[in-house]
């Protein structure tokens, strides 16, 4: 027994009726969305997308931090994405602590976090205004591409874009 067991078995009934979709590593729909790694969020579903559509980059705040950009890099000159989507959402762990608490958390369990930043989201708002300017401003993206933000709300599964 592992603790992974569950999921090779699933894998093995999934994999039985499997049907190789053709589709290559391109994103079909030209679109990037940066969103958070909360378990509620079904980005495929709630945007009507299939796999194949889009890549969808996930951490813990939906933060655009340097890797995130890293890999829109990648993804818009590699991978066919033309325009990026970033959906932070409602009822959000990371609007719910500070960085220093979370290192009070981990420091009361032994392990001192305090070399990372965890990007904690005092004002939502504020942080995705910030976050599309960094893709915006990015001098590796290509100036003029499509950049929107909108928040997932997790009760009703509606979208709200927010225009900054
Ligand atoms: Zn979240």
């Amino acid at each position: 027994m592992s603790a992974f067991d569950d999921l090779y078995a699933a894998n093995a009934e999934f994999a039985r009726d499997f049907a190789d979709s053709g589709l290559t590593g391109r994103a079909a729909r030209g679109l990037g969305v940066v969103t958070c790694m909360d378990s509620r969020i079904d980005p495929l579903g709630l945007l009507g997308l299939k796999p194949g559509d889009a890549k969808i980059l996930r951490n813990a705040g939906a933060r655009v931090t340097d890797d995130v950009l890293r890999t829109l890099v990648l993804a818009v000159y590699v991978l066919g994405v033309e325009r990026v989507l970033v959906m932070p959402h409602t009822d959000c762990g990371m609007t719910k602590v500070t960085d220093a608490d979370v290192h009070k958390l981990t420091a009361d369990r032994g392990v001192d976090t305090r070399s990372l930043d965890f990007h904690t989201v005092p004002d939502q708002h504020e942080a995705l205004r910030h976050d599309l300017t960094r893709i915006r401003t990015s001098p590796f993206l290509p100036q003029g591409m499509p950049v929107a933000g909108a928040i997932y709300d997790v009760h009703s599964g509606r979208l709200s874009p927010i225009d900054f």
